[in-house]
């Protein structure tokens, strides 16, 4: 391959978006995707930035044919007591309203059109500098590496060695799983001592169900856990619970993982997206984050002199990335006082922590220019 193009390992939404946003400056890339296909029905919260970042990838309003719009957000306690509310309509306006998708329609939205070579299931299995070597044996020298290999990213321990991942301060781990909808019209979370349950329209019949413990810790693995956590929540919760109970099949338990580093460059390779900084999704900002770092990279890489890249591409990431970090740790640390003193506190507040957070994710900080 040419010492031009740009290898970009994964396929997810990070990767997805960098080879768009790559092409879209007419510049050479490849996609190693390691997985043969799709990541199931499950969904996706998306807020007003990532709904932004989307438009700036060109793709704005084919996002707005899947999933639906979320016009409100309800706090509420495990009582199902009206903690306070966001209009998040109001809050993000009309060209970047929040919207739930299925993770599925979402990479089928990155991936469709998109003209570029990918490798696929191929992994990368080690990287020696700008030499890969995939799965097969093969290997190829390119011109820059993105490692947008996720969590357990390869090209993160080829840049620098085994890095450690750390839980999430709120939950070890998360179940999720789609329900028919009872009855919820817009985002929806009730939160008590044992854990929280966030219920999310994706489409006119579906809801889009997250539950996690709220003070650390591990979530069992075993579904009992959910109906043992949540079996006095108020109806809506207790519905969706039902609609499982005799489909284990259809529920999802995955770790809550978190990387936190001092460098997410090396020379010519570059970490982005979950890869370099994979934060619990207590702002769901996995997405936005992951897409916002693909179009700062390529405007970056489109400038040209790739030896500085991956200083500059840090330079203007920090910042972001650190405000949603730190906002992750406050809630997390929120969420662990004794019930009666968080409840009392979020409704004093929560709507200006809602605010403090998400105010400054509406700059489009994917203009490098603005910077
Ligand atoms: C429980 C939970 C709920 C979440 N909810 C939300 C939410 O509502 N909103 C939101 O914005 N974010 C959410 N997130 C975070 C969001 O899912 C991630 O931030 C986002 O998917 C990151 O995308 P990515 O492309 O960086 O990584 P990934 O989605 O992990 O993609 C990495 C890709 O790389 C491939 N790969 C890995 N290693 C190799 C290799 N060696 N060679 C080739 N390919 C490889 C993988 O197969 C995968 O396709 C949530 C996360 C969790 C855990």
């Amino acid at each position: 391959m040419s010492e031009e193009t740009v290898l970009v390992v994964g396929g997810g939404i990070a990767g997805l978006a960098l080879a768009r946003a790559l092409r879209a400056r007419d510049l050479p890339v490849e996609v190693a995707e390691r997985s043969a296909g799709g990541t199931g029905g499950l969904a996706i919260n998306l807020p007003g930035n990532a709904v932004a970042a989307f438009a700036a990838l060109g793709l704005g309003d084919r996002l707005a044919r899947f999933g639906r719009p979320i016009a409100r957000r309800e706090y509420r306690s495990a009582r199902g007591k009206l903690l306070f509310a966001v209009d998040e309509d109001e809050f993000w306006g009309a060209e970047a309203r929040p919207r739930c998708v299925r993770r599925s329609d979402l990479l089928t939205l990155l991936s469709d059109g998109l003209d570029v070579k990918v490798r696929q299931p191929v992994e990368v299995a080690s990287l020696d500098g700008l030499e890969v070597t995939f799965s097969g044996g093969e290997r190829e020298t390119y011109g820059f590496v993105a490692g947008a290999d996720g969590v357990r990213s390869t090209v993160r321990a080829a840049l620098f060695g085994a890095t450690s991942v750390s839980a999430s301060l709120l939950s070890a781990a998360s179940w999720r799983f789609m329900a028919p909808n009872p009855g919820v019209d817009c985002w929806t979370v009730w939160s008590g001592a044992g854990g929280a349950a966030l219920l999310i329209p994706v489409d006119d019949t579906e809801v889009y169900v997250y539950a996690s413990a709220v003070r650390g810790g591990p979530v069992d693995a075993d579904p009992s856990w959910l109906h043992t956590t949540f079996g006095g929540y108020p109806a809506p919760v207790r519905a969706v619970l039902d609609s499982v109970r005799d489909r284990p099949d259809a529920l999802l338990h995955s770790p809550i993982e978190e990387i936190r580093l001092p460098s997410w460059s090396s020379g010519r390779r570059v970490l982005i997206g979950d890869a370099a900084h994979a934060t619990a999704p207590v702002w769901a900002q996995g997405a936005a984050l992951a897409i916002e770092d693909a179009l700062v990279l390529a405007d970056l890489l489109a400038e040209g002199d790739w030896d500085t890249v991956g200083a500059r591409f840090e330079q203007h990431r920090r910042p972001r990335v650190t405000h949603v970090q730190a906002a992750t740790d406050r809630f997390a640390r929120a969420a662990g006082l004794p019930i009666w003193l968080r409840d009392r506190l979020l409704t004093i507040i929560g709507t200006r922590t809602y605010e403090e957070t998400y105010a400054p994710l509406r700059d489009p900080a994917w203009r490098t220019e603005a910077w």
